[in-house]
């Protein structure tokens, strides 16, 4: 980004070269070029005076106004190029010191302004302001010379994809960048996704069981893991909105898995690939990236199809996201796989639910039996992320009540769901403290949203469905069933497991709530 120390000399770019002088005067390197005769033009006097008033380090040449056409026109594709694209990797390493999982670019015409802001533990901070022609400058660099897999050029007028992968340049620990794109209603909003290669095998400090528990997953979804594991076919389906982290838990199960049995053929399909996982084959969608919507779908199950050819045990399926990808799924499943794949849906239930009227899209109907069915199904999993309290400056709830710091609703929430809140170790996150916030300068503390916070843990709820679960699930309906899961086999929902960590004091109640939703909630209560 270009900046103007008070102190230290100028860069030569820094100093704009007058619009109005743009025919006579051209700078490449150290040098200015001046157009033979132009020499005590004053928009020429004007700006060397300020060169020289910031102390830039220059070389005036002199030369023809042909010459000078040819400078700029080489020189500023030179020079805008290589600029960005520095900015844009030293960008990337500033969000990955601060371990920011999204990097996002706001471009409002209206203000001539851009925005810079990173998402660190699920809150977006700003973190600088650009003019608006750097910020779209910045846009098109990491779309264009960075990207691998996109479409064609940075249109800020267009939604758009693209993918930055295997990159000599990548900081430590950083696998991919997913780029999306979109137009606002006064210019444009790039988001860069993050892409964190932190659980991989070679890097990971725990693994197998250990490592799931340090994602915050309870021994009761552990057990439910492990039946899903020991059934030879099915779909394991995790749910769960964009950001709550269930790839991250895919790749640790299925590295789990992959390390017990080295023996088996684990094939990923992917759009794209979101993590590198061992011993696996990974194919990427980037071959139909580029075709029109409906194209991509098709190819997405065609990829899934063809991989079925290629004799693998287990799958992995990206993302189940419609009619042609949940029947290429099921498939997988009814021929004898083991697939882990993902659905958008609120909850471990409605997961089938909205798996049949995928399925209903591509002219599947009644297929409840189908779901019903332990062989094709063997696990269902919701989970989100939730911010855990920085234990060095956590304050006991009584104590934030007596200073006034809890809102009403939430206070309700918690006596509704706490008999007696009191008998709990129930803390809610502090003011911050070098333990949480040490890696920021002290002069940003106070304005950080995660202060207090330090890190995120999931909450969740797991099905591992039985013969007599599912077939209350196909005769009775899913309002039965879920009433039969929570009160004859005392399962939980993620928002249970998020009362439990907030009444060990892990979880700040407010910042749970604003994720889970109302504590006093029950889905498993209603039909
Ligand atoms: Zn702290």
């Amino acid at each position: 980004m270009p900046s103007v120390a008070e102190s230290a000399p100028a860069d030569i770019e820094d100093i704009a070269i007058p619009a109005n002088a743009r025919g006579y005067i051209a700078v490449r390197g150290r040098v200015v070029y001046i157009a033979t005769g132009k020499e005590n033009d004053v928009l020429v006097r004007n700006y060397l005076s300020a060169l020289m008033r910031q102390r830039v380090d220059f070389e005036k040449k002199f030369v023809s106004v042909a010459e000078i056409a040819k400078i700029t026109e080489t020189s500023q594709t030179r020079v805008t190029h290589t600029f960005t694209e520095r900015d844009c990797i030293d960008l990337i390493k500033k969000a990955v010191d601060t371990q920011a999982s999204d990097i996002h670019i706001h471009n409002h015409m209206n203000s001539s302004s851009s925005t810079i802001l990173f998402r660190v533990n699920g809150s977006l901070r700003e973190i600088m302001e650009l003019s608006f022609d750097d910020g779209q400058s910045l846009c098109r660099t990491f779309y264009g010379p960075l990207a691998s897999v996109k479409d064609t050029e940075w249109q800020p007028s267009e939604f758009q994809d693209a993918r930055v992968a295997g990159r000599s340049w990548f900081p430590e620990g950083v696998y991919s960048l997913r780029i999306a794109s979109t137009p606002t209603d006064d210019g444009s909003r790039m988001v860069i996704r993050v892409l964190y290669d932190v659980t991989s095998a070679a890097k990971q400090e725990v693994s197998g069981i250990e490592a799931l528990k340090s994602l915050g997953f309870a021994d009761i979804h552990i057990d439910a893991f492990q039946e899903m594991m020991g059934r030879p076919s099915g779909m394991n389906i995790f749910s769960g909105p964009t950001g709550s982290g269930k790839s991250t838990t895919i790749k640790y199960e299925l590295e789990r898995v992959m390390r017990r049995h080295p023996d088996l053929h684990l094939i990923t399909v992917e759009d794209p690939p979101e993590y590198p996982i061992h011993n696996a084959t990974q194919i990427p969608l980037s071959g139909v990236m580029s075709r029109s919507s409906s194209g991509r779908k098709e190819g997405y199950s065609d990829r899934i199809r063809a991989s079925m050819r290629l004799d693998p045990d287990l799958m992995m399926i990206g993302e189940v996201r419609d009619g042609a990808s949940a029947k290429a799924a099921i498939e997988a499943a009814q021929t004898g796989h083991k697939v882990w794949t993902t659905l958008h849906a609120n909850n471990a239930w409605d997961i089938l639910d909205r798996y049949e009227s995928l399925l209903e899209d591509v002219g599947i109907h009644n297929s409840r039996s189908l779901l019903a069915n332990i062989s094709n199904v063997s696990g269902l999993i919701a989970q989100r992320l939730v911010r855990k309290i920085c234990p060095d400056c956590s304050i006991p709830i009584e104590d934030a009540i007596r200073e006034n710091r809890m809102h009403e609703d939430t206070l309700a929430q918690l006596e509704a769901v706490f008999d007696d809140m009191n008998a709990h170790n129930i803390r809610v996150r502090g003011d911050g403290c070098n333990t949480c916030q040490g890696h920021l300068p002290v002069d940003e503390r106070r304005k950080d949203p995660n202060r207090g916070i330090s890190g995120r843990t999931v909450v969740a709820e797991s099905i591992a469905p039985d013969f007599e679960l599912m077939e209350m699930y196909r005769r009775e309906g899913p309002g039965e069933a879920k009433r039969f899961w929570a009160e004859e086999r005392g399962s939980k929902t993620y928002i249970r497991h998020a009362i439990e960590k907030i009444r060990d004091g892990f979880v700040d109640p407010e910042s749970a709530i604003t994720v889970v939703g109302d504590l006093t909630w029950d889905y498993t209560q209603q039909d």
